[in-house]
C-alpha cells in the first residue's frame, strides 16, 4: 500500500515524505533517487543522455537498491555523488525517455507491492499506483522552492531559480509522464508552512482514510 507524494523539485517531498514515513512506521521511496542513479551511470560511462535507446538499456541494466538511507547502484554506495548538481541536471535529461520510465516504475512496482510506503517522485500517483488510497501533490512558490534548494546545497540562488525553471518545464512538458497531479490528489501549498504543519495534515487524512 502506498501513500503517493508527488509534486516539482523544491515543492518538499523527500522531507515531508520522509517525515510522514517514520511517523506512520511506513518505508520511505524516494523514485528521484532511482532516476539519479540512472543519470550518475550515464556519467561515469560517458554515454550521451539524449540517445533513448542506450538510456533504456542501460537503466534495465543497473541494480538500484535502498539500504536505509543509504542509495545503492550495483551493489555501491552512491548517496552523496547523486546529489551533485551535474547528476541533478542529468536525471532530469535521463527521465525523458520512456524505456527509462518503464525500468524505473517496473521496479518502483515490485518494491511497494510488499508492504507499507510513502513513496516520493512526479508520476506516482498518475502511472506508478494508481489506485494509491492517498495521493497528495505538493507545491510551492518558484522562489520558495529555489530558496530551499539552494540552502540545502549552498548554491547560489539566482542559478538554482534558472536551472530549476529549465527542469520544471522539462518535467511538465515531457511526453511520457508529465508531471501533473492525480485528478483524485490532494493540493497542499506549502509556500510559507512548516513541515510538521504538512506533515499534521497529511497524516490527518491517512487517519481519515483508515491508512492507519
Ligand atoms: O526528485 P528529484 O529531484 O530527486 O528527481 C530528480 C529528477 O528525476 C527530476 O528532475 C525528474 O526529472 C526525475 N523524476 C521523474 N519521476 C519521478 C521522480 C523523479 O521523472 N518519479
Amino acid at each position: 500500500m502506498v501513500i503517493a507524494i508527488d509534486g516539482p523539485a523544491g515543492a518538499g517531498k523527500s522531507t515531508v515524505a520522509r517525515a510522514l514515513a517514520e511517523r506512520l512506521g511506513f518505508t520511505y521511496l524516494d523514485s528521484g533517487a532511482m532516476y539519479r542513479c540512472v543519470a550518475l551511470a550515464a556519467l561515469e560511462r560517458g554515454a550521451d543522455t539524449s540517445d533513448a535507446e542506450a538510456m533504456g538499456r542501460l537503466a534495465a541494466s543497473l541494480a538500484i537498491g535502498f539500504d536505509g538511507e543509504r542509495v545503492e547502484l550495483d551493489g555501491r554506495d552512491v548517496s552523496a555523488a547523486i546529489r551533485e548538481p551535474r547528476v541533478t541536471e542529468a536525471s532530469s535529461l535521463v527521465s525523458v525517455h520512456p524505456a527509462v520510465r518503464e525500468a524505473m516504475v517496473a521496479s518502483q512496482r515490485q518494491l511497494i507491492v510488499a508492504g507499507r510506503y510513502v513513496a516520493e517522485g512526479r508520476d506516482i500517483g498518475t502511472v506508478v499506483s494508481p489506485d494509491a488510497p492517498l495521493k497528495v501533490f505538493l507545491t510551492a512558490s518558484a522562489e520558495e522552492r529555489a530558496r530551499r534548494r539552494a540552502e540545502q546545497t549552498g548554491e547560489d540562488l539566482t542559478a538554482v531559480l534558472a536551472a530549476q525553471r529549465e527542469r520544471d518545464a522539462r518535467d511538465e512538458g515531457r511526453e511520457h509522464s508529465a508531471l501533473r497531479a492525480a485528478e483524485d490528489a490532494v493540493e497542499l501549498d506549502t509556500t510559507g508552512l512548516a513541515l510538521d504543519e504538512v506533515v499534521d495534515r497529511i497524516e490527518s487524512l491517512a487517519r481519515e482514510r483508515g491508512l492507519v
